[in-house]
């Protein structure tokens, strides 16, 4: 660990706990035990507000994955998991989820270190609410049915369907919300009795190896989780191609999510793609501007933009649209932009270098092709990988800055004059993710929300989840749904049993 990290983590200060963890090294999580990867290769780490070197994670072989594979798919047949009775199951979910509430601070420092993000925020939503999520799912553990059915062939007979686990899952997530992302796939397959290999985004591996210590401290059966660290071009694809996975549940970009479709689908496995989006905003002639400039700041600028759902893309009605700019300079002008452990932070640093070059990248590509900058638009002149919140008025649909997902803190502005002309440009994108409608007229928001392409769509708020809520993108952001009942169809398997008298 550089010492620019020590410095912070001094000046901040963290539990003793975070600071053992992030010191000790780093293992993988197979069958119950803290492994080396199979070669003792390794992934360098990076802090992002710091641009330092923080750790190395094992970098996973495609041996390592046979082993994470097998091991889940002994505990799926035999042991422990597959005895428990629904309710044992349940209190042992809830027992995990516990151990999560009391370990929030740490695993909040340990990911806000690894991502950057701040840390009240994650401390609250990707932390506790990912033990809230664990919560909510281990309530079905009991509650799964089937059916009984009349058939009406020749003979006696009786027939019903019942509900089992799928399998083996293949999990792999992506670093903006590293915890959050795997407790969103993790919870509902645990419920339902499957078992899991994970693989987080190299770059933010930690949070779930931390994970992996309190599974083990609570009694999760070996085999039940896996967490194999390393590269998504070796690792990732050999997972999501491998024909000992029932199930593969992926939350990453389009690109890569179609690459995984494409391999999945080749060994018949089913697949959830949770992809990329851009979302739109339209705030409409009664739209109200301070809410709506609150919202991008929870939406666009919060997590550094960073954000599937993030409504990138803002209609204003030009009656309003003046009103909301003035609204959108206040809220970002108050924001402080720091490290992420600072309890104040409200923006963080991107994740990485790369991510900033690509940032920057549309920023430019914005000038270039005759968008107007409101504001922001430049790195900020100190080590770490910060970005201003920018903010551009566009004034053509097909701009780059419109249509691409730009995964910044990164915010574009349109005008438009009717109803029917703001729905067509909102649509008029590839992703259908999420969407939000500003508007006091009842018709008008339900109409909207029927015609809204989008999986979500939120009236008068944005990005506002809950674990009864599914989520869930259309188009090009992919199909299947986290959270809600309708998750555990995802991660169960319909049997059909006949019994002739
Ligand atoms: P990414 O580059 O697609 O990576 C996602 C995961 O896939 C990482 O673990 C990555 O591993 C792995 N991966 C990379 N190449 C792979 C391959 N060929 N085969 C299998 N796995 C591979 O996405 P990201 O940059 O981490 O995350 C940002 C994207 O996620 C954005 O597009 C965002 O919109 C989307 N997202 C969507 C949702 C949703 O609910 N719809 C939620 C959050 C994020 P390595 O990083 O280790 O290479
Ligand atoms: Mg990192």
């Amino acid at each position: 660990m550089d010492q620019a990290i020590k410095n912070m983590m001094d000046l901040y200060g963290v539990t003793p706990e975070t600071e053992r963890f992030l010191l000790s090294e780093q293992r993988m999580f197979v069958n119950g035990e803290f492994i080396e990867a199979g070669d003792k290769d390794t992934i360098d780490v990076v802090e992002p507000s710091t641009a330092s070197h923080l750790t190395s994670v094992p970098s996973g072989t495609t041996d390592d994955v046979d082993r994470a594979v097998e091991s889940a798919r002994i505990a799926l047949r035999e042991g422990d998991w597959v005895k428990m009775k629904p309710a044992a199951r349940e209190r042992l979910l809830f027992k995990l989820a516990d151990a999560i509430e009391k370990n929030a601070q740490t695993l909040g420092e340990i990911e806000t270190i690894d991502n950057g993000k701040a840390i009240g925020p994650c401390i609250e939503m990707d932390i506790l609410g990912g033990a809230e999520l664990l919560r909510y799912m281990a309530g079905f553990a009991t509650k799964l049915d089937g059916a009984t059915r009349q058939v009406s062939i020749p003979g006696d007979h009786m027939a019903w369907t019942f509900r089992e686990p799928v399998g083996v899952v293949g999990a792999i997530v992506p670093w903006n919300w590293p915890f959050n992302m795997a407790m969103w796939k993790m919870a509902a397959a645990l419920a339902v009795g499957c078992t899991m290999v994970i693989k987080p985004a190299q770059q933010t591996s930690l949070s779930m190896l931390f994970f992996a210590k309190l599974c083990k401290e609570v009694g999760l059966p070996p085999g039940v989780i896996n967490v194999v660290t390393g590269r998504g071009s070796t690792i990732g694809d050999y997972l999501a191609n491998h024909t000992g996975i029932d199930k593969v549940s992926f939350t990453g970009s389009t690109p890569v999510g179609r690459t995984v479709g494409e391999a999945a689908g080749r060994a018949l496995s089913p697949v959830t793609l949770e992809l990329g989006g851009k979302s739109p905003m339209i705030a409409f002639d009664d739209a109200d501007p301070k809410a709506v400039a609150a919202a991008t700041r929870w939406s666009v600028y919060f997590n550094a933009g960073q954000v599937c759902s993030a409504g990138s893309r803002l209609y204003a009605h030009s009656s309003v649209y003046d009103h909301v700019i003035e609204e959108l300079a206040k809220v970002t002008g108050a924001m402080k932009i720091a490290p992420g452990l600072d309890p104040d932070c409200d923006m963080g640093p991107v994740i990485s270098e790369s991510a900033k070059r690509s940032i920057l990248a549309y920023i430019d590509k914005g000038k270039a092709e005759g968008a107007e900058l409101i504001f922001g638009g430049n790195a900020l002149d100190r080590p770490g990988y910060f970005i201003e919140p920018t903010l551009f008025a566009a004034s053509d649909n097909d701009m780059t800055i419109v249509q691409e997902e730009i995964f910044g803190p990164v915010l574009v502005v349109l005008k438009f004059d009717s109803d029917e002309e703001a729905l067509r440009l909102a649509n008029d994108n590839i992703y259908g993710l999420a969407g939000s409608i500003w508007t006091q007229d009842i018709s008008r928001a339900l109409r909207y929300s029927a015609q809204l392409e989008a999986g979500t769509v939120w009236i008068n708020n944005h990005d506002i989840v809950d674990s009864n809520m599914p989520c869930g993108g259309f188009k090009q952001s992919g199909f299947g749904k986290d959270m809600g009942p309708e998750q555990l169809n995802y991660f169960t398997r319909t049997k059909a049993v006949w019994a002739t008298l």
